[in-house]
């Protein structure tokens, strides 16, 4: 089974790698760090293109 890592270094400067099965549960993810860590209600879009280009598989 693939695996998806996304490095939050440059999407919200956290040292935080997030993982999943799948884009879409790092971006379920990610969306929560924001709201968590970051008191984002919502991910802006330059936040959500900067996560989409970090995501990449993981072996
Ligand atoms: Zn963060």
């Amino acid at each position: 089974m693939t695996t998806y890592i996304a490095d939050l270094t440059t999407v919200c400067g956290c040292q935080w790698g997030v993982t999943g099965s799948s884009t879409e549960e790092i971006v379920q993810k990610t969306v929560k760090h924001a709201g968590e860590a970051h008191q984002m209600k919502e991910v802006p879009p330059e936040i959500a293109q900067k996560l989409k280009a970090a995501i990449r598989p993981s072996m």
